[in-house]
């Protein structure tokens, strides 16, 4: 099989999930070298709780000025790439293109940046941001458990697929200013089986988190319910005004 695929590469080189480029050596993310060297991986230095970057050169992880000011409800916050350029086509393309099969380039793209802080975390369970059933219904899938099965595989962790609901329909975040995006989402989710959660360490999972409203009312929720510690996962965390 692996022989046969190795010689199909050859004949019929796999394209760039993007542009379209032939990547003979694409391995299993297929990405050529110039959309994925157009993403820009989020490294340290950078904000220990919400994730954010410093964008300086050097230094040490420290708390962003909005973290001191108000630490948001969960322990730690994770993004693979910056919301820019190339991945956010692919999120866009996933998403509202219903793309589905574009959930594995995202979910290698989380795998290679986010492994360490995943194992240093620590979490028990994997929990992906629920969609409303209405969202869900009009199409038909939910990225995050898409890519939360890829992710649960790999980080050997149990995906609660019902355990976070959305209990009230919202409207979409980037439609909103940074105010209105904490209301939106205030009293939109409810945990279904608190005894799956209790006492547990979680590790919440979206494709993108832009202001981080919905993952910090989604953390307090869970905390409400009992969870031990909620951490987050994204493949990707939208640069924040400073
Ligand atoms: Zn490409
Ligand atoms: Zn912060």
């Amino acid at each position: 099989m692996e022989l046969l695929r190795a010689f199909l590469d050859v004949l019929f080189p796999p394209l760039c999930h993007l542009c379209k480029e032939p990547v003979p050596e694409a391995g299993p993310l297929h990405l050529c070298e110039s959309c994925l060297g157009a993403m820009t991986p989020i490294d340290s230095p950078l904000c220990p709780v919400c994730g954010v970057p410093h964008g300086t050169e050097g230094g040490i992880d420290h708390l962003c000025g909005s973290c001191l000011l108000a630490r948001p409800p969960f322990d730690g916050a994770r993004g693979a790439l910056l919301y820019e350029g190339p991945i956010r086509e692919l999120i866009h393309r996933h998403k509202y293109g219903r793309k589905v099969h574009l959930r594995r380039p995202l979910a290698l793209l989380a795998i290679g940046q986010l492994t360490p802080f995943v194992s240093s975390v620590a979490p028990d369970v994997m929990v992906p941001v629920p969609l409303h059933r209405s969202r869900l219904r009009e199409r038909g899938f939910n990225q995050a458990v898409l890519m939360g099965a890829v992710l649960a595989r790999e980080w050997r962790l149990p995906l609660l697929r019902d355990t976070l609901r959305r209990v009230r329909p919202t409207v979409a975040q980037v439609t909103l200013s940074a105010s209105e995006r904490h209301s939106n989402v205030r009293g939109a989710f409810a945990v279904a089986s608190p005894e799956r959660i209790a006492g547990r360490r979680v590790l919440l999972l979206d494709d993108v988190s832009t202001t981080g409203s919905t993952l910090a009312e989604c953390a307090r929720v869970l905390k409400g319910a009992g969870a031990a510690a909620v951490f987050a996962a994204t493949v990707a965390l939208a640069p924040r005004d400073r």
